[in-house]
């Protein structure tokens, strides 16, 4: 995949705004692009079926046919809901390279996109479980 794609995002607020909205530990990591500790996340191990939104506005990121078990620790996906949804770019901390995902809207921090995935794209979408919203379906 190709981290090119450069962040304008729609929603933006000032830092002031958004820990008041976000608390401090979904600010750390949409904000700050901190990583929440493997396995502490609430949806590591959901499997119900419905919709993951960004937890920072609401935009459409993943759904529950994408997800799956990776022994990561985080919640796991094979690709977006919407391939517009989000924004990758180059991240070199850490001493490593690799792809950083945003939220396109809202620009906030969601995780990384790694080549080692299951599905026939091959990627595997290591998403902080604070970053996410989940919506389950409603059934009948
Ligand atoms: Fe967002």
């Amino acid at each position: 995949m190709e981290a090119s794609s450069e962040l304008h995002p729609e929603v933006v607020k000032s830092d002031e705004q958004w820990r008041e909205e976000l608390g401090r530990e979904r600010f750390e990591v949409l904000r700050r692009g901190g990583t929440e500790r493997p396995w502490s996340g609430a949806l590591v191990t959901n499997h119900a079926d419905g919709t993951y939104r960004c937890a920072g506005c609401g935009n459409l990121l993943f759904g529950s046919d994408a997800k799956f078990d990776s022994a990561c620790g985080w919640p796991s996906f094979t690709e977006p809901a919407v391939a517009g949804a989000v924004v990758l770019l180059e991240d070199r901390s850490h001493g490593m390279v690799r792809t950083e995902v945003r939220c396109r809207r809202c620009g906030g921090h969601l995780g990384h996109v790694f080549d080692d995935g299951p599905g026939p794209g091959g990627e595997r979408w290591c998403i902080n479980s604070l970053s996410l919203e989940f919506e389950p379906f409603e059934l009948g």
